[in-house]
């Protein structure tokens, strides 16, 4: 078996931002040379997330509502009177910082609208994305 790593850095403009990553991912499968296996896509962060999805401008803005509703910034969190960012850090733990991906014929397996995207969630900041692919 085969792996292979590579680790982006994306400058995120806003406090919540949706960034498309998915040529880099692409990028990086085609740079493996492997054929057949999996991709993980990783954010090392705690207000970070990746998800899998289309990349349209209407729905990212309902991504980013939604996130918003879900995990208001002035709640009542216990650890906005340390560091006032609670709501990212929540958004990250249940949306989640990672997504594996199939690998076959030395192509990501994912649907037509289905992008590979990255959450920023307390930015705007350098967030590092870390893509393992493993296989044949
Ligand atoms: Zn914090």
């Amino acid at each position: 078996m085969k792996a292979f790593f590579k680790e982006l850095s994306i400058r995120t403009r806003n406090k919540l931002e949706v960034v498309n990553i998915t040529h880099y991912v692409e990028d990086a499968v085609r740079e493996s040379g492997i054929r057949d296996g999996i991709c993980l896509v990783h954010a090392p962060h705690a207000t970070a997330a990746i998800v899998a999805n289309e990349y349209e401008s209407g729905l990212v803005e309902d991504i980013l509502t939604k996130i918003r509703e879900e995990y208001p910034e002035d709640g009542r969190w216990k650890h906005n009177l340390i560091d006032y960012n609670a709501a990212a850090h929540l958004a990250s733990a249940f949306i989640g910082a990672s997504r594996i991906f199939p690998v076959r014929n030395g192509s990501l397996v994912r649907g037509t609208w289905q992008h590979i995207l990255l959450i920023e969630l307390d930015g705007p900041r350098t967030r590092r994305v870390v893509i393992e692919v493993l296989g044949e």
